[in-house]
């Protein structure tokens, strides 16, 4: 077995070493000191193509290989952890669930930009009692017919600040546990969404974690994720890639 790698990996590894050194260094230091995001950054990396490296390009992803994506993410990191999470969020929690799992409709709608690197996204899974124990998940989304309604607070949320779109678990159905669990896309500025105070960080300060409130939030059926009771499984797929 060859465990060289390719010619075009080298290519991606070195271009993400160019990038880093000419558009991440200036600056990360005050970047990190004063939890500054940096937005002028990531707008590049999405126009490099790194925002959606695994995607295939007929949504807007750069269509490359595993191997490819964590060659830039290392040259990346060594440099700006901050943006790194960013981009390690938007490719892996979000953009890979979002190709794997989604209907087409969703995918020409939420994928496209988000690959492309045009917004960003979040994954909220995580809540103030809900961390390492995923199932216990408090939030819920009631079954209104054509839309849920969805209540609840998550925390910690990488880019929860920063996103347009946000990948939120909720408990649809809590007699089912984890199998009463659904994955929903829902927009940044939907009446009810805000957006909670930011953590301030020990490190990687430029990249922001927030947590998120819904209140009385209504999402379209359309925006949950696969089949009814299928949002477990979803997020844990996601946490593995
Ligand atoms: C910077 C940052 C960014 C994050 N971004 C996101 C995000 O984008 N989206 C999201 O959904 N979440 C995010 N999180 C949340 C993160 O996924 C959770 O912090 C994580 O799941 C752990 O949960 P917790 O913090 O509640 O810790 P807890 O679950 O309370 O765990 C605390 C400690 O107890 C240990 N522990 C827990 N259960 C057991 C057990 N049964 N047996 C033995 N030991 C145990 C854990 O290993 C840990 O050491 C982020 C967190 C941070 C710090």
């Amino acid at each position: 077995m060859n465990f060289n790698l390719s010619e075009e990996q080298l290519m991606i590894q070195q271009a993400a070493r160019d990038f880093a050194q000419t558009e991440l260094l200036p600056g990360v230091i005050e970047r990190d000191n004063a939890q500054r995001f940096p937005h002028e950054q990531v707008k590049k990396m999405g126009e490099l193509g790194l925002l959606g490296m695994m995607v295939d390009p007929k949504y807007g992803g750069a269509g490359m290989d595993s191997v490819s994506y964590v060659l830039a993410l290392e040259e990346i990191a060594k440099v700006d952890a901050s943006a790194a999470v960013v981009m390690s969020v938007n490719n892996s929690l979000v953009c890979a669930g979002l190709e794997k799992f989604c209907n087409e409709e969703q995918k020409m709608k939420y994928l496209r930009p988000l690959a492309s690197g045009e917004v960003i996204g979040a994954f909220a899974l995580s809540e103030p009692e809900a961390g390492s124990d995923a199932t216990s998940q408090q939030t819920t989304a009631v079954d209104k017919g054509d839309h849920y309604i969805l209540n609840g607070t998550k925390n910690w949320i990488t880019n929860g600040g920063n996103a347009t779109y946000y990948i939120v678990i909720a408990q649809t159905d809590p007699e089912k546990k984890h199998k009463g669990i659904n994955a929903f896309i829902v927009e940044k500025g939907w009446p009810g969404f805000e957006i909670g105070p930011k953590e301030d960080k020990l490190g990687i300060r430029g990249s922001d974690t927030h947590s998120l409130l819904f209140t009385d939030v209504k999402v379209p059926k359309e925006n949950r994720i696969g089949e009814d009771g299928f949002g477990f499984n979803f997020a844990m797929a996601v946490l593995n890639g």
